[in-house]
């Protein structure tokens, strides 16, 4: 049978198997496979050269039993309905995971914006907050940044969404900037709550981190605070990180700090003085102590996952790995720390800075990662704790604390 990379087909297929071990027939299986909501827009606008063009944007709205519905915005050229509605399966589940009172979504626009300027990323924005704004709110969706988008982005959304009802309301996005109602610490707050996770996972296979290598995939937002956080916090040694257009090595290690600066200076991290230069791939079987694929989806799979030569995997991406190497990993002892937990530092800061909007009343950065690090820290530990229950591994340990927690809420409202 050949891989399934779909990734919608992905989400329900590892859905499925979480039901199966959990023992939940059809009737629950088929409540929970498929979004709530799902809307498609169409977003015309003038470019700046006169031209005129047509982006299709894309809101999945999954399941609202827990709380607001909450999740990202990206903004890529390969995006797609069937990729938006399987990360708004995941923040559901990443949401229940971490146990914040927040149900799970996701949109996206297809376009590059590194072709287009800042006006005209402005236009798109303010375009897809007036297409939406009748299903999003406070109180109903909530959106945030994720792949090529950026606080600035969240700002003219708000804004754009602000004018649209005649009222501040700086809880209807999240990961905005801080003079505007953003909160301490949610720009590295990905990375950061995946730390505390590499750091637990670490202590349960007696790695000591002080000295431990690790390979970074992708080098945005998560991946090179990851590494940064590692280097300055922990003293491991990044030997490798990369971007999209390829990837940097030194077996003695590199500076993660000067790796982002020249990513800024010439936007991308090759050609970094004292490095080699290898390939995506070739960092993804790298012999290391952690590996962090922190760029996009489908990147372990069949293929090589059988070269994969690491003691953890830190999966910052979302759905970096397919269910057919899920399997092999857990046959080879790996320890995986799921996406949906791994990454779900970002969607606790935007929690957080949502009831800071509400109260209008704002928390210091060490408030902010105090409480990021119980929540990471308790929901690692009850996950490898359900992946030990069921005999499993850890995706579906996730799986298992998440999805109950939804059946749970379900059932209270009467839906089930
Ligand atoms: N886009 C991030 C994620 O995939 C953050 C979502 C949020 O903050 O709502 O978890």
């Amino acid at each position: 049978m050949s891989e399934i990379l779909d990734p919608f087909k992905i989400s329900q297929h590892q859905l499925a198997e979480a039901c199966k071990i959990k023992g939940y027939g059809d009737e629950i299986y088929n409540a929970l496979c498929v979004p709530e909501r799902f809307v498609e827009v169409k977003l015309t606008m003038k470019m700046d050269d006169g031209s005129i063009k047509t982006f299709r944007g894309f809101r999945s709205q999954y399941n609202s039993a827990r709380g607001p519905m909450k999740g990202g915005i990206r903004w890529h050229p390969e995006e797609s309905a069937s990729l938006v509605k399987a990360l708004s399966a995941w923040m559901t589940w990443k949401c229940a995971t971490v146990d914040i009172p927040l149900g799970g979504a996701k949109g996206g626009i297809i376009c590059n914006p590194k072709e287009m300027s800042n006006r005209e990323i402005e236009n798109l924005a303010r375009a897809y907050i007036r297409k939406l704004a009748d299903v999003l709110g406070p109180n109903v969706d909530v959106p945030a940044p994720d792949v090529y988008t950026t606080p600035q982005i969240m700002a003219w959304m708000m804004d754009e969404y602000e004018t649209i009802v005649r009222k501040h309301a700086p809880s209807i996005i999240t990961g905005k900037p801080l003079p505007i109602g953003g909160s301490a610490g949610r720009s590295i707050a990905t990375a950061q709550g995946g730390v505390y996770t590499v750091r637990e996972a670490a202590k349960d296979i007696g790695l000591n981190l002080n000295g431990a290598t690790v390979a970074v995939q992708g080098y945005g937002n998560a991946g090179s605070w990851a590494a940064k956080i590692l280097q300055n916090d922990f003293n491991c040694k990044i030997v490798a990180v990369s971007d999209s257009k390829g990837g940097i090595y030194n077996k003695d290690g590199l500076d993660a700090f000067k790796a982002g600066l020249h990513k800024e200076k010439t936007r991308t991290v090759v050609g970094l003085e004292g490095t080699q230069k290898i390939s995506n791939e070739e960092l993804l079987e790298l012999e290391v102590d952690v590996l962090a694929p922190a760029a996009l989806e489908n990147v372990i799979t069949s293929k090589n996952v059988e070269n994969i030569n690491c003691k953890i995997i830190a999966e910052l991406a979302n759905g970096p790995t397919t269910p057919d190497a899920d399997n092999v990993l857990f046959e080879k002892g790996i320890l995986v720390i799921p996406d949906f937990l791994c990454n779900a530092g970002g969607v606790t800061v935007s929690y957080f800075e949502m009831v800071q909007g509400y109260y209008l009343y704002y928390w210091t950065e060490k408030e902010v990662f105090t409480a990021l690090d119980r929540v990471m820290t308790n929901a690692y530990r009850s996950t490898v704790d359900h992946a030990k229950e069921y005999n499993t591994y850890n995706r579906m340990g996730a799986y298992s604390i998440a999805i109950e927690r939804v059946i749970e809420a379900m059932k209270l409202r009467g839906w089930l």
